[in-house]
C-alpha cells in the first residue's frame, strides 16, 4: 500500500517541511454502479512550513523545534475525522475468532466502512472514518480491513491515531458479536535520509532491515484499556 516515491527532487529542501501521504478512493470512471468496485489513488506531497508554523506531526510544537531538527525527512499522514496529522507508522491488528458472518452484515450497514471486495475467500473494507472527509482527489482511507479466513480478521492503518480510531470503531460496531482484543503489530515507516536523500529506517539502519517488531504498542494498550467505551 504504501510506496515511496524511488527517488527524491533535489531542488526540495527536506528542512522546509514534511512529507504528506494520502490515500484516496474514487469511483471507477465510467462504471455502471459508481461506488463499486472503484480505485484507491496514493499521492505523497511535500508540504512547506516555515520554523514557526506549528508542526504537522501533531507535537503543538513549532516545526522549527520539532521535525525541522530530525536528520530525516518526517511522514505524516491525515488522521481519520479530518483532524490533523501523524507521523507514519505501519499498524496491524489481527483479531483471532471472529464471526465472519455477522462482521459481513454489520459493517455493510455503516457508512465508515466501504466494502471493495466480496468474493468467496477475499472479504475487503476500506476504513473511511467519521465523519467522511472528501476532496476533489475523492474520498480519503484511513486503513484496510479483510478477512483473511473465515476466523480472522485483519486491520492495517499507517499511523498509531488510525490504528486506535479503526480499532475503537470495529470494537463498538462487532463487540455485541464477542470481538475478541487483537494482537498489533508496529513498524517504523521508510523515512528519507536529509543528507543522502535515500529511504532508510528512522534509525538510520539500510532499507529491508527492519522487521516487524511485534511489541505491544500503545494503540494495544489504549484499547484494552477502553474497551467498553463509547462515542455518542
Ligand atoms: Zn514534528
Amino acid at each position: 500500500m504504501l510506496k515511496y516515491p524511488t527517488s527524491f527532487p533535489m531542488q526540495i529542501d527536506m528542512n522546509e517541511g514534511l512529507l504528506c501521504f494520502y490515500v484516496f478512493w474514487r469511483p471507477e470512471p465510467g462504471a455502471a454502479n459508481p461506488y463499486m468496485p472503484g480505485q484507491k489513488h496514493q499521492s505523497f506531497n511535500f508540504v512547506p512550513l516555515r520554523r514557526v508554523d506549528p508542526c504537522r506531526c501533531g507535537s503543538d510544537r513549532p516545526f522549527g523545534d520539532c521535525c525541522r531538527l530530525k536528520p530525516y525527512l518526517q511522514s505524516i499522514c491525515p488522521n481519520p475525522g479530518c483532524s490533523g496529522f501523524s507521523p507514519i507508522q505501519q499498524f496491524s491488528s489481527t483479531f483471532d475468532g471472529v464471526d465472519a458472518t455477522a462482521i459481513r452484515k454489520v459493517l455493510g450497514d455503516k457508512s465508515r466502512w466501504k466494502l471493495v471486495q466480496d468474493s468467496p475467500g477475499q472479504t475487503a473494507w476500506i476504513y473511511w472514518g467519521e465523519p467522511i472527509c472528501e476532496s476533489k482527489e475523492g474520498i480519503y482511507c484511513f486503513g484496510d480491513l479483510a478477512l483473511r479466513s473465515p476466523r480472522t480478521l485483519v486491520a492495517t492503518t499507517l499511523s498509531e491515531t488510525r490504528s486506535i480510531a479503526l480499532n475503537d470503531a470495529l470494537h463498538r460496531d462487532l463487540t455485541k458479536f464477542g470481538l475478541p482484543e487483537p494482537t498489533i503489530f508496529s513498524k517504523p515507516a521508510l523515512v528519507y535520509d536529509k543528507v543522502t536523500k535515500e529511504l532508510v529506517t528512522p534509525g538510520g539502519e539500510s532499507r529491508g532491515v527492519n522487521a516487524w517488531t511485534g511489541w505491544a504498542s500503545r494503540a494495544g494498550n489504549a484499547w484494552a484499556r477502553k474497551p467498553r467505551r463509547r462515542r455518542r
